[in-house]
């Protein structure tokens, strides 16, 4: 079946409330807080959901060390409880994969600590910093770039040094665009982030905030219409969310993304490439046509970063190319995200696409385009002299 198709369930709107919860939960379902208290956190209340394999109980008793597990109500609802090869299942029940690094892996894959001219703020890239303003997360994301300070119980903290970081972006002009991220700024209240937001709008060389997001996906009752009118006194203000998967887009998701949109907040999408979750062109161009139906552009497919235990979630970089040539060319150039990695140690973002430029000449070019046919493009031609004369005779000729 074309999984683009809306018959699709994956493809479809729905809503999965209340599922594997009884039915008096929907007395509270849509109170982002009872959603935040009833989290699925043990094993024992995960086990008691979901008939684990022992590599999940495992990497359950593991990862109180290293990222914690913590699933809110709604996104559980998303896990086909018949299917242990379920994409959402794979993206936040631990496995026991994660207790072991691969040579590749490290704790801190792009290199973040060490551009940190203060604590909590990442200066990497000339006129953007990173604010790093939490260490928690509505949901916690196995493959998560920074699970060594996400939800607090791995090998570093998250010690965000405020009012240092304010004063350094004060001080530092070339600063023009500030993301907020860390963890889930979208947890704070609205009065902290309103505080947060009024503080950097002060500052007049920033000219763009941008808040990176899974709580549209994780938790979307948190985009309340008051949070959303507090965001927008703050424009220019965009918003990355993060969804890997078409079922993740609920009719809850899209309701609050609609939200976003009509406050006047461009939203894009940043996705991570996952083995097993969405590496398959059929999987990758649902999501996508479901993005833009919810008013929200694909923005970047990102390789996963080498983070310590993520080998099992991991694909190869060609398998990326080949989902972007899946794509370009065959639907809307809107619906086509950047596929990046994030090179290893500080690189920065590194964009990688497929091979349609296959040979250059003195004066063309050869392409390839999505079909595989072959044109030949030339170079813009000089003007010979003697026309250029002819030109300027002719000119001559019209004043007399
Ligand atoms: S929501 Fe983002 S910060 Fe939180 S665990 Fe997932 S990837 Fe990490």
């Amino acid at each position: 079946m074309d999984p683009t198709l809306p018959s699709d369930p994956d493809s479809a709107f729905i809503s999965h409330a209340p599922g594997h919860w009884p039915r008096e939960a929907m007395n509270h379902w849509s109170d982002y807080k009872w959603q935040l208290r009833n989290r699925v956190d043990t094993l024992t209340d995960l086990a008691a959901r979901l008939r684990l394999t022992d590599e999940e109980r495992a990497g359950v008793l593991l990862a109180g060390h290293k990222l914690a597990m913590s699933i809110t109500p709604h996104f559980f609802n998303l896990i086909d409880r018949e299917d242990p090869a379920c994409p959402i299942r794979r993206q936040v029940v631990p496995r026991i994969e994660e207790g072991w690094s691969a040579p590749e892996e490290r704790a801190d894959p792009c290199g973040e600590d060490s551009h940190m001219p203060v604590p909590g703020l990442v200066h990497r890239y000339p006129d953007r910093v990173l604010f790093l303003l939490t260490d928690h997360c509505a949901s916690y994301c196995r493959y998560c770039t920074r699970s060594r300070m996400v939800s607090g119980v791995g090998e570093q903290h998250l010690e965000t040094q405020w009012e240092a970081a304010f004063r350094y972006l004060e001080t530092t002009p070339q600063v023009r665009d500030v993301l907020l991220s860390g963890g889930d700024p979208l947890l704070f209240s609205d009065v902290r982030l309103d505080r947060i937001l009024t503080r950097l709008r002060a500052i007049p060389h920033i000219q763009f905030i941008r808040i990176g997001s899974r709580i549209p996906i994780f938790l979307p009752q948190r985009i309340t219409p008051e949070m959303c009118a507090m965001l927008k006194k703050h424009h220019p203000l965009f918003i990355s969310i993060h969804t890997n998967h078409p079922r993740e887009l609920t009719l809850e998701a899209r309701d609050a993304l609609g939200r976003l949109a009509d406050a006047g907040i461009p939203l894009g999408n940043q996705s991570v490439l996952l083995r097993g979750v969405n590496d398959s062109v059929d999987v990758q161009k649902a999501l996508v046509h479901k993005l833009l139906m919810c008013r929200v552009r694909p923005y970047y497919l990102y390789q996963c970063d080498l983070i310590n235990g993520s080998s099992h979630l991991r694909t190869t970089v060609a398998e990326g190319v080949a989902i972007i040539e899946g794509l370009r060319g065959h639907t809307s150039g809107y619906a086509v995200p950047q596929f990046v990695i994030d090179g290893p140690g500080g690189g920065g973002k590194i964009p990688i696409n497929p091979n349609y430029l296959i040979d250059t000449a003195p004066g063309s070019v050869t392409l390839r385009n999505f079909e595989g046919k072959f044109f030949e493009y030339p170079d813009p031609s000089p003007m010979p002299p003697a026309e250029l004369a002819r030109l300027h005779d002719k000119a001559l000729g019209m004043c007399s």
